[in-house]
């Protein structure tokens, strides 16, 4: 007995997996390609590092709390699953530095901690006036070709001079992909500049020249969450997936080939048989899902980063200092042990009650990643000592929640896109029907993720359309 009806598991049920599953559906039903859908989650819950907690007035995000919108990408799959309404734009944003212990605002027209306007940059505190002629000589000095990955702190040092990288390119970038400066791949963190660099004489003018394409929105500036938290974005997406088998609790440990099709196997003795595999979870379980250990050995290059998120709730009045702003990173020049922080009452609204402040800190500098080991009292009394430091905070907190993310942050090192080329190459040659997305790969943003679950999604579709009838066991 042969049927057409074909079978896709997705394994993972973070962002990525459930926007995968998402427009597979979607596409199925717009080909009327009989198609049985499964998403498979190890955990008790849907959304991975994306979970929101809303006790006692306050709403917590314990993971990533917003995303720059590139290219409306979140914008669009919101007004599908009829939650556009419910997309906000932050209240304000005012983000600064931490540099020797204090805070300075960051310039206007700094993007990807590259200053685009210089009246703003020569006008402010962050940099001193040695570094801001430093700074200078990249209108003068000619950029050579960019057509080999380096390191990312290297090229700024070279042409804007060691303390703009320094207080202001390394905290800023750092903050989003969590590596160091100088092992970070220029082509994989800031990809644009390549082409930007042909037509501009260095790197103020690539990055300006990039500002005013078309591939750049002003949108992209600004961060966006949901009423009710990111959360809301993940119930949106379960709720819709009405033809999609959704599986808690249960993990993949394998996937080998069976005859035509593909087995994998779970931890809880069963099996799934599909046609078709998108991989949504880190490349580390990736990797463990494989026999053949040499297909996805190039991605033991990219290092995963450990980080903890602390939210702290306060009195209004337990604020001494007069901090202004919404955000401020943390220069690796100072000693200090958080890297960021964000005063989320003031960006977001309804997250915490009238007259209570809610700041988020990051810790887990690389290299400093023992600290997200210490007992949650531990961390919660380092995280206290630098926000007194630094905004004058005094007292105990009203309420504090940790949450460690271990070894989540993937580093995009130099050499990133060709590690992940030539390791999605041998897995797709052995293995069309697989597909691998996820922050490991072509982003690490909430917005990236989804961009590369809905590319994957078509190839699948595609895939799919040219396979033949398979037997029914
Ligand atoms: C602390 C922190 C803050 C961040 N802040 C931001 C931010 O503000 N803005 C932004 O854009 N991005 C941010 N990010 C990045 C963003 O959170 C991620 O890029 C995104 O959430 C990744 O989604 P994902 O679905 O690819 O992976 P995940 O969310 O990790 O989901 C993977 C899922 O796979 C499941 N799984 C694992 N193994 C198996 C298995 N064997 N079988 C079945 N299921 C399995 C896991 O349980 C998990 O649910 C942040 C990340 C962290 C850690």
């Amino acid at each position: 007995m042969t049927n057409d009806k074909r079978r896709v598991a997705i394994i993972g049920g973070g962002i990525s997996g459930l926007t995968a599953a998402y427009y597979l559906q979607e596409q199925a039903k717009s080909a009327q390609l009989p198609t049985e859908i499964v998403l498979i989650e190890a955990s008790h819950r849907f959304g991975g590092k994306i979970q929101t907690i809303v006790e006692d007035g306050y709403q917590i995000e314990k993971g990533p709390d917003s995303f720059t919108d590139h290219k409306g990408t979140v914008a669009t799959l919101a007004k599908k699953l009829k939650v556009e309404k419910q997309l906000v734009r932050s209240k304000e944003e005012r983000k600064f530095v931490a540099v020797n212990e204090e805070l300075h605002a960051v310039p206007k027209g700094v993007q990807f901690g590259i200053p685009t306007e210089m009246t703003p940059f020569l006008t402010s505190d962050l940099v001193s006036w040695s570094g801001k002629a430093r700074a200078t000589f990249d209108f003068l000095r000619p950029q050579g070709k960019m057509t080999e990955d380096q390191s990312l702190g290297q090229w700024v040092r070279q042409r804007l001079g060691g303390e703009v990288l320094e207080n202001l390119t390394e905290p800023l970038l750092s903050g989003i992909y969590n590596g160091d400066i100088d092992e970070l791949s220029l082509q994989a963190v800031l990809p644009f500049l390549s082409t930007h660099s042909k037509t501009s004489s260095g790197l103020i003018q690539s990055m300006k020249s990039y500002t005013r394409s078309s591939d750049y929105l002003t949108d992209a500036e600004q961060s966006f969450s949901f009423v009710g938290g990111l959360e809301t974005f993940v119930d949106a997406l379960v709720h819709e997936l009405t033809e999609v088998k959704l599986k808690k609790s249960v993990r993949v440990t394998n996937i080998q080939k069976s005859n035509h099709q593909l087995l994998l196997s779970l931890n809880n003795q069963s099996s799934i048989k599909a046609d078709a595999v998108i991989i949504a979870t880190s490349h580390t379980i990736a990797q463990s899902l494989f026999h053949e250990k040499q297909l996805l050995q190039e991605l033991d290059g990219i290092p995963l980063n450990t980080v903890a998120t602390v939210s702290l709730a306060f009195d209004e009045t337990q604020i001494a200092h007069h901090f202004t702003g919404t955000d401020f990173v943390v220069s690796r020049n100072n000693d200090l042990s958080i890297t960021a922080a964000t005063f989320m009452n003031r960006k977001w609204q309804g997250t915490a009650p009238d007259g209570k402040v809610l700041i988020k800190a990051y810790i887990g500098r690389v290299g400093d990643e023992a600290i997200v080991e210490l007992s949650d009292k531990g961390i919660e009394k380092v995280v206290l000592q630098d926000l007194h430091r630094l905004v004058g905070i005094t007292g105990a907190p009203e309420k504090v929640i940790v949450t460690r993310y271990k070894n989540a942050m993937p580093q995009y090192t130099i050499g990133h896109l060709e590690r992940v080329r030539k390791s999605k190459e041998s897995l797709y040659e052995a293995y069309p029907t697989i597909r691998l997305i996820g922050n490991t790969y072509d982003g690490i943003s909430i917005p990236k993720c989804v961009r590369q679950a809905i590319e994957s999604a078509e190839q699948i579709m595609q895939e799919l359309k040219d396979l033949p009838s398979f037997v029914i066991e």
